[in-house]
């Protein structure tokens, strides 16, 4: 692994105002990746994590890196960017970036019209520059041959597609951000924040205070909550609001489900008009619940159905998952700024607070780190994220 003072080059580029004191709150996958780049700017960074790292939505997530129907045009882009970012990061690390899967993503046709309707949008897809092979029923089941070939009209291959393993993508970064001197306090609780800095609650009730030149959050649905505390309403669905089956239209809860270990033959992610799948860390398989998700709120039982219903088909479309028994199931709670696209911008007007807020968030994690890092320590932001401003709410 390579820690971040040990990339020279880049902090030389980088022309960034070196030891600013950076507190960020959040170690999911937007926070770790900001620790990494604000580290190997020269930044002095401390994150501070409600519990541990990787641990709230960022453990419960499909981690599919795509820009796959993703509107507008400028959303589309930026999840472009974020692809790049992780294609980029697996050479900068190469072999140790071990947590880009980048096996390409398979949609399954099941009927000529799928079939269709699948190849246009491909064709579209080509048109705006995605990389996108339109597949005959027998070159899907040449990638995916555990597929039951009864079932398959075709298919289409996005080849640079793939997934995050979310755990070690933030151990990592964290882990390389600590060897170059960034400290990373667990279980402290951001009670309230201001332009100095925060409070935050420790699990033996103590309280303590950090200063910081900027603040930056990353703590996904926490960072409404968190900037609740000095008046400031940050839009944000409001994630304690929709666990209940009255506040619903948004699907705001989403589950994921992995079988234990299993020689089920799954090469790509695959995708199916009522299920997605892939290969996961444990050895296992990963479903998540499209389209059933958002249906059900936590507090609704009929959701403990969903991991048999995706085991199901699963199974229907793979025999060899005949055998295949759910190991884990997983819940998670989507942070969905109020339009369902990114917020990435500065709280107020005295530059002492940075918020990040995303649903893609594992698409868009590096290059956002990346980016984010150059704004705050350099003071120049981004073109990618002209349209991602709070200005945009204030009507
Ligand atoms: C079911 C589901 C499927 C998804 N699938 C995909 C996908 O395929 N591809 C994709 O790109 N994205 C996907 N996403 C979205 C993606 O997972 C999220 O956008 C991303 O994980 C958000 O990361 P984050 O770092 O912003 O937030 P989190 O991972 O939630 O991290 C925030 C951290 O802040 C901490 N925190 C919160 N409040 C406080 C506080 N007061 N004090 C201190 N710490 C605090 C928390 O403990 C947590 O560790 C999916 C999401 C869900 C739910």
């Amino acid at each position: 692994m390579q820690s971040p003072n040990q990339d020279k080059s880049l902090h030389e580029e980088s022309g960034s105002e070196v030891n600013r004191r950076v507190l960020i709150v959040g170690a999911g996958v937007i926070g770790c990746n900001l620790a990494y780049e604000l580290t190997k700017r020269g930044a002095a960074v401390t994150v501070i994590d409600a519990a541990e790292v990787a641990s709230a939505t960022s453990s419960a997530t499909f981690a599919w890196v795509n820009a796959y129907n993703k509107t507008p045009a400028e959303y589309n882009k930026l999840n472009v960017l974020g692809l790049e970012a992780h294609e980029r990061a697996s050479r900068t690390f190469g072999s140790e970036s071990h947590w880009f899967h980048q096996i390409g993503n398979i949609h399954i046709a099941q009927t000529p019209e799928e079939m269709a309707a699948l190849k246009r949008k491909a064709e579209h897809l080509v048109s705006t520059g995605y990389r996108a092979s339109v597949l005959k029923a027998g070159d899907v089941l040449e990638l995916e041959p555990a597929l039951d070939p009864e079932r398959i009209s075709g298919g289409v291959l996005f080849p640079h597609e793939g997934w995050i393993d979310t755990f070690m993508m933030c151990s990592s970064l964290l882990h390389a951000a600590r060897e170059a001197g960034a400290v990373f306090l667990s279980y402290e609780t951001v009670t309230s924040i201001s332009s100095t800095g925060i409070t935050t609650k420790r699990p033996d009730g103590s309280t303590r205070q950090h200063e910081a030149d900027v603040t930056i959050l990353a703590a996904g649905n926490g960072n409404r909550p968190i900037l609740a505390t000095a008046d400031i309403t940050f839009p944000t669905v409001d994630s304690a609001r929709r666990h209940d089956t009255t506040s619903a239209g948004r699907p705001s809860v989403g589950l994921i489900s992995t079988t234990g270990p299993v020689d089920s033959g799954i090469r790509h992610i695959v995708q199916g008009k009522d299920i997605a799948l892939r290969p996961d860390r444990n050895g296992g398989v990963t479903f998540t619940d499209s389209p059933t998700g958002g249906q059900w709120g936590l507090q609704d039982p009929r959701i403990w159905s969903v991991p048999n219903l995706l085991l199901e088909r699963a199974k229907r479309l793979y025999p060899s998952l005949a055998e295949a028994t759910t190991e884990t199931v997983r819940l998670g709670t989507r942070v969905l700024p109020e339009d369902g696209l990114t917020i990435a911008d500065w709280i107020g007007g005295s530059r002492s607070i940075y918020a990040v807020a995303t649903h893609s968030g594992v698409t868009l994690s590096a290059h956002l780190g990346n980016v984010v890092a150059e704004e705050v320590l350099g003071g120049q932001r981004h073109p990618s994220l002209d349209s991602f401003g709070l200005s945009r709410f204030a009507s």
